[in-house]
């Protein structure tokens, strides 16, 4: 069992990307780390092992990537999608920073892949990890030990012991004990409270018990709310949280990549009362996909039902579970226990309202609806032969937006504007400073490992290194 008892330098919260990218850093600046992390060690790694891809800055194309990715085309991409919602000063830092994961990450273990079929057009932009998330944490965790970073498993913090901005010392839960950690410097990087269902409900109500979380059990924000305690500035929208359609028969936790469905754009969806509530071909799948989560938290009992035919099937990723399978329209309905009458109707009304017969799933066709209340603008074709299927639809949450502030330096932002003087955080418990609204797919990552990097770097300085 590691030896916890000599005095730490840097003492890290976390054990996903962010954590490991700050814990070999300041391990490599001469400090010496401990890693105190809430999971198992097979379950170690937190969101950061189900991820596939990373968001980076670069000048041409490599082996992995096909063309080039720059400060100006990345900045713009980030502010479509933010709306605006973003620091620019800590945003740039990000993407420049960026251009150096491309050879750090494999420094330290990491290995490339090329893009496979079907990953939402990321072939220029984002840099695939050979192996996943899985592969990349296992990597951190063996270059971290070879470096002589000491991991704690199963230790949860629960407080914080700081004055004014001052961290001295972190009590954990550990083996049905507690113990307290004394460091010199200390980086927060233990994700967002997406798997608080109760502190969720602060601001979703009962919805929110019908939410699926995507990732670990493990981010309930503990952390977060401690620092939020000891007065740090509050950044992002506390209801924001990034949801996706995901099959309603996921496992509540760590369900990971593989249940989110692309359905969609391919059929029709209705609620529960067999109503159609958004148009399922608005825009390309990639930029819509991440907004499903949210409309569908909209319906009565936080569920729908994506409805496509068998010539819909063949055009999205297969799906972990089978579809639900039915001769017609009316015994689909029956297996999702809602109003057969009423879905063979609203089936009909929109196979009668269909226009256009050049379908192509690669560009915003023409085949669209027309008379009808709610359109759908592109990918519209009867949903007329059978076997017809369907798929059970819940908000599957991905991360949430509230974090706390910070400035380049990775420092916690107190209320009153000043930098707390030894508290560092990283990834996805300050990613609201840059990712406000919206989401760039693989920009987690990217923001986790380049202020995870930074966080090390301040941190280990700050403990004399
Ligand atoms: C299914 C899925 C797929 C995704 N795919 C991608 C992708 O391909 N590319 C991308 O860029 N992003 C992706 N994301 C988002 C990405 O996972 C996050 O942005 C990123 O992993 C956040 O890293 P992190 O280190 O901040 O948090 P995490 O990796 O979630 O790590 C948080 C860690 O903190 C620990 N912890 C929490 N509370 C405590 C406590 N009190 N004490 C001790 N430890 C604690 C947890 O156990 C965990 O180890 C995906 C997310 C999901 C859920």
């Amino acid at each position: 069992m590691t030896d916890l008892t000599h005095p730490i330098d840097v003492l890290v919260a976390g054990g996903g990307n962010a954590a490991l990218c700050a814990a070999i850093t300041a391990r490599r600046a001469g400090a010496t780390v401990l890693v105190l992390e809430c999971a198992t060690k097979d379950f170690r790694g937190g969101n950061s092992r189900h991820t596939r891809d990373i968001r980076y800055m670069h000048k041409a194309a490599t082996g992995f990537v096909t063309g080039a990715y720059g400060e100006e085309e990345f900045w713009r991409d980030l502010l479509g999608v933010t709306g605006g919602a973003t620091n620019e000063r800590l945003a740039r830092l990000t993407i420049r920073e960026s251009e150096t994961l491309g050879d750090w990450m494999p420094a330290n273990g990491v290995r490339w892949q090329k893009p496979l079929r079907g990953t939402l057009h990321l072939t220029r932009s984002n840099l695939f990890m050979l192996g996943g998330g899985k592969a990349m944490m296992n990597a951190y965790y063996a270059t971290a030990a070879r470096l002589g970073v000491e991991i704690a498993y199963e230790t949860e913090v629960r407080e914080l012991k700081m004055t004014d901005g001052q961290f001295a010392s972190a009590v954990a839960s550990r083996n049905g004990g507690s113990n307290e950690y004394a460091a010199k410097a200390l980086v927060v990087a233990s994700g967002g409270f997406e798997a608080n269902i109760p502190w969720l409900k602060e601001y979703w109500g009962d919805a929110a018990d019908n939410f699926i979380i995507r990732g670990t059990p493990h981010n309930k924000g503990g952390m977060l709310k401690e620092l939020l305690r000891h007065g740090a500035k509050p950044e992002g929208d506390p209801r924001g949280c990034h949801a996706v359609a995901l099959d309603a028969r996921a496992p509540k936790f760590d369900g990971g990549i593989v249940t989110r469905l692309d359905s969609v754009p391919f059929g029709i969806v209705v609620n529960k009362k067999v109503k159609r509530f958004y148009d399922e071909g608005e825009d390309f799948w990639p930029k819509r996909y991440a907004i499903w989560g949210r409309l569908i938290a909209e319906q009565p009992e936080q569920i729908a039902f994506s409805i496509i035919d068998s010539k819909g099937l063949p055009h999205f990723m297969p799906s972990v579970f089978p579809p639900v399978e039915a001769a017609s329209i009316a015994e689909l309905a029956k297996a999702f226990e809602i109003d057969p009458n009423a879905l063979s109707g609203v089936v009909e009304k929109f196979n009668r309202s269909v226009r256009g017969s050049k379908f192509d799933p690669g560009s915003l066709d023409e085949c669209h609806t027309e008379d009808l209340d709610l359109p759908k603008s592109h990918w519209a074709r009867p949903i007329d032969t059978p076997p017809y299927y369907g798929y059970p639809l819940r908000p599957g949450i991905t991360f949430t937006y509230l974090g706390v502030t910070v400035n380049e330096q990775a420092q916690v932002i107190m209320q009153d504007d000043r930098p707390a003087k030894n508290v560092f955080a990283a990834g996805e418990v300050m990613a609201g400073n840059i990712l406000g609204r919206g989401y760039l797919a693989g920009f987690g990552l990217t923001i986790g490992s380049v202020f995870g990097r930074i966080a090390g770097r301040e941190a280990a300085r700050r403990a004399g290194f």
